[in-house]
């Protein structure tokens, strides 16, 4: 038996109420993380908010020269939005790839950015865009959201509304699957922006970092061969039964190539 209460919240100002009034209450937005955690036993809250329905948490719109991405969005509606693909059509394709048809169905932008796993996609396009995480209480740079494995900048009774996309003159990104899940053994985003290249790579590390190294190869010429030249330091890379780190940064290496192709529009 699960000891808790499930409150279906009927808009987000009544879902930070409840998590004000109980601090031990946890959001449910797709239920894709938090659902087997919570038959593992290993997260028991007293109150389950579920933000699932509600549809001013799922807009997508172009505004202000960003992407605005509402946190409720499923990886399908990112995957299949007109305003995304025309935006910003790597995001698009990153949400294209994520898990399985269920995971895309039920899994949200905002869910996925507040776990931040180490292997997820999102938050590898938060930092490569310079996107703005924008909360219940305030508006967090990627940069300082994302702070490392499973670890944000997220506050206690932080709900996450929405995500901002500056959008980009270029952006493209390539991950190598786990086999079984879709997470990525390593993914990278590569962005042209007005102010310059950024490279953001997930899945190969403890958590999604910038591999400036590449960035600053790339600002004498978006080319693969650059990529060649970019020194990687594999210590701090993952070390598993899935890949060792010396392999994993060979493909953070690979991804990063096969980005810069879609740059160039070559298969
Ligand atoms: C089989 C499988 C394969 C997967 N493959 C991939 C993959 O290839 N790539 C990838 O990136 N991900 C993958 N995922 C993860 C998936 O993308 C999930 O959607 C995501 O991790 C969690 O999103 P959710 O909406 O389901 O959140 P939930 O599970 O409901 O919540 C996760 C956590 O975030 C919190 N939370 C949820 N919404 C908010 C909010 N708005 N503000 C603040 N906190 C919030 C919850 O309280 C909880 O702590 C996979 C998952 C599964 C089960």
């Amino acid at each position: 038996m699960y000891a808790l209460k499930y409150v279906q919240a009927k808009s987000v100002k009544e879902a930070a109420a409840l998590l004000a009034a109980n601090p031990e209450a946890k959001l449910l937005a797709g239920g894709m993380t938090l659902i087997p955690t919570l038959k593992q036993r290993l997260a028991q809250p007293t109150h389950l908010v579920d933000i699932a329905q509600l549809a001013e948490l799922r807009k997508i719109e172009v505004k202000g020269g960003k992407l605005v991405i509402g946190a409720g969005a499923r990886h399908h509606d990112v995957a299949t939005s007109a305003v995304v693909r025309k935006a910003i059509p790597a995001l698009a394709g990153l949400a294209s790839a994520i898990g399985d048809p269920q995971v895309r169905n039920c899994g949200t932008i905002g869910g996925s950015v507040a776990n931040n796993d180490p292997a997820a996609d999102y938050p590898a396009a938060g930092l490569g865009l310079n996107a703005t995480v924008v909360t219940t209480k305030r508006e967090i740079a990627a940069e300082k959201f994302f702070q490392g494995m499973f670890t944000t900048a997220l506050g206690e009774g932080e709900i996450i509304v929405r995500i901002e996309f500056p959008l980009v003159k270029r952006a493209a990104y390539s991950k190598f699957h786990h086999p079984a899940s879709g997470y990525a053994m390593a993914g990278v985003f590569i962005a042209q922006a007005a102010d310059g290249v950024r490279v953001a790579v997930t899945g190969a590390g403890p958590g999604v970092f910038r591999w400036k190294a590449a960035e600053a190869a790339l600002a004498k010429g978006l080319k693969p061969a650059a990529i060649d030249g970019a020194k990687l330091d594999a210590s701090g890379l993952n070390d598993d039964m899935h890949a060792d780190r010396e392999y994993r940064a060979n493909l953070v290496r690979v991804m990063a190539k096969r980005a810069l192709v879609k740059f160039s529009g070559k298969k």
